[in-house]
């Protein structure tokens, strides 16, 4: 059985993910936490090791999959999947987070 590497639900880049943990990918170039390579303009996230526009690069760090977060949020108490919240919930969510200073490296 092969394993799906698309996810249901779009990524609106919040950088919820790479706020709060280092992909593989940083880790394996010497990165710790916080990842140097994010970086936020306004609500979105970037990947300074993507180069955009190019496939390869895209292809490798999963750009385009869809929001692959696992991760139970509770609101109001009804549990919601991260993924599937909406995207400005998930842009809130992290802009708090960013707020605390939490995730981000200090420059
Ligand atoms: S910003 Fe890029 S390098 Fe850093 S954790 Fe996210 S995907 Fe990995
Ligand atoms: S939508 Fe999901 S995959 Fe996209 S940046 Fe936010 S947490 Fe990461």
């Amino acid at each position: 059985m092969s394993m799906t590497s698309e996810y249901p639900n779009p990524c609106c880049r919040c950088g919820f993910c790479c706020i709060s943990a280092i992909c593989p990918v940083a880790k394996s170039l010497g990165a710790e936490y916080p990842c140097p390579y994010l970086s936020f303009e306004g609500d979105i996230s970037t990947c300074g090791l993507v180069i955009p526009g190019t496939e390869k690069s895209m292809e490798f760090m999963g750009i385009g999959k869809g929001c692959c977060i696992k991760a139970r949020a509770f609101k109001n108490g009804i549990e919601n999947d991260f993924a599937s919240l909406p995207s400005e919930i998930k842009q809130k969510l992290v802009q708090s987070l960013r707020k605390q200073g939490i995730g981000l490296e200090r420059r």
